[in-house]
């Protein structure tokens, strides 16, 4: 949708819209959001609605001013599940200081400005996620369990499969939201299930992610369930990744070198950028089992690699990184993607051959780090991160992840201390 603010004020009348949610991240991909009455809408788009930014983990010290969100008007889309007398809708919000500068903790703003940069010289990126999750039972007080919905396995179908009613829910709300999603199914792991969108731009992409997230939890709350978007809840069984398919044109064209020069230029910042796609000490759980990668390679089928490079044609010519995990912030992680890619093809980088066989079986070859402490250490010396996340939003990312590194650590129960966030 692109409507202007306008189009956006007509809308609010004639579907008797009531509320208005102003939506942005913190610097880890959570979803936050502030309501206001249809009425206040003109001085958002005028002037910004502002909120307390020191409240949010990441944004802003206690002695430093507010911050103002400015919705985007093409972002507009109905929650469905809300009244559809007196309406909700939502927005996208872009987040600036009180001077009007743009904020640096905004990893929207970030990615935009990547996509900007890449546009300049005829680059465009179509993003599209593929993203697993777990479906689990709640106790009789509605909070979670850690029992799976279902015992049901890799594309299974009712009565082993109990999650098709919430699957087919998530996808009906979100094409009312205007966002197409590809297929979905039920995935190797007990009450395991996943999505995978139809790509889009990469500023889409990554608002239909934190919109997806949100939904799917929604959706499940409704059914009396909860989804977890942990990238290894259970031991011993698949973890949920997060695929990203990236698809490169110029000037509208797509040409089959894009594909071998995104995939090099992935290959020599991957380990740098992991922190990014992989953020939680629970991300590395998952790597290296359950057709997770561990080693930085490339193939055409085996799904032990980090990147495949599908045989596929015309419009969906695509590379799908199959590291990252839906723990991650997508702006962030689209920003760094984005990055190395176009990089390796202004170079023309020339892809390392092709792994051949099962990558679990190998011996040596590069790995992906293999904690969030060694994450941390390969990001943190990173020039090349530096390039690309501004310095602030940086430190306090660091900042956090090095705290929960450490009560990992100090935990004497480290399976029940990486699985704290159960919750995201
Ligand atoms: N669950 C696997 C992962 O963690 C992927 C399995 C699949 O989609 N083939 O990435
Ligand atoms: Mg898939
Ligand atoms: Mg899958
Ligand atoms: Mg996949």
């Amino acid at each position: 949708m692109t409507n202007t603010q306008d189009e956006v004020m007509q809308f609010i009348k004639e579907q008797d819209v009531r509320f208005v949610r102003l939506v942005f991240c913190d610097i880890f991909g959570h979803m936050k959001n502030i309501s206001i009455s249809e009425d206040e809408l003109p001085r958002a788009f005028a002037s910004g609605i502002s909120f307390d930014a020191s409240a949010v983990k990441g944004f802003l010290q206690i002695d430093e001013s507010d911050l103002f969100l400015f919705p985007d008007p093409s972002t507009l889309a109905v929650l469905p599940w809300r009244p559809s007398q007196g309406r909700v809708v939502r927005f996208f919000c872009s987040i600036m200081r009180p001077d009007g500068t743009p904020f640096e903790g905004d990893g929207r703003s970030l990615l935009q400005s990547k996509v900007r940069e890449a546009a300049l010289d005829g680059f465009k990126m179509g993003i599209g996620p593929e993203c697993e999750f777990y479906l689990f039972k709640t106790d009789e007080e509605g909070m979670p369990t850690m029992k799976p919905l279902d015992n049901g396995g890799y594309l299974d179908v009712a009565p082993l499969d109990k999650g098709e009613n919430v699957r087919r829910e998530i996808c009906l709300t979100l094409q009312q939201m205007g966002f197409y999603t590809e297929r979905s199914h039920h995935e190797t792991g007990p009450g395991q299930n996943e999505v995978d969108f139809k790509y889009g731009s990469a500023l889409e992409a990554a608002d239909n992610f934190v919109t997806f997230k949100s939904v799917v939890k929604t959706i499940a709350d409704r059914s009396g369930l909860f989804a977890s978007f942990m990238p290894k809840p259970l031991v011993g069984e698949s973890g949920s990744g997060l695929h990203i398919n990236l698809s490169l044109s110029r000037d509208g064209i797509m040409d089959k070198r894009f594909e071998e020069a995104m995939t090099a230029g992935i290959l020599r910042r991957i380990r740098e950028i992991t922190l990014f796609l992989n953020p939680m000490v629970n991300s590395y759980e998952r790597l290296g089992a359950f057709e997770a990668p561990r080693y930085v390679g490339w193939g055409k089928a085996n799904r032990s690699l980090l990147i495949r490079v599908p045989e596929s044609s015309g419009e969906y010519r695509r590379i799908e990184v199959r590291s990252p995990d839906p723990s991650c912030n997508p702006y962030l992680a689209f920003s760094l993607l984005i990055v190395s890619a176009l990089e390796g093809v202004k170079e023309n980088l020339k892809m390392p051959l092709e792994d051949s066989g099962d990558a679990y079986q190998k011996k040596d070859g590069t790995t992906l780090p293999s904690t969030l402490a060694e994450a941390m250490e390969l990001a943190e010396n990173s020039s090349f991160v530096r390039s690309v996340i501004p310095e602030r939003l940086l430190t306090y990312f660091l900042e956090a992840k090095k705290a929960d590194w450490k009560a990992y650590e100090e935990s004497s129960d480290k399976t029940q201390e990486s699985r704290k966030p159960f919750f995201l």
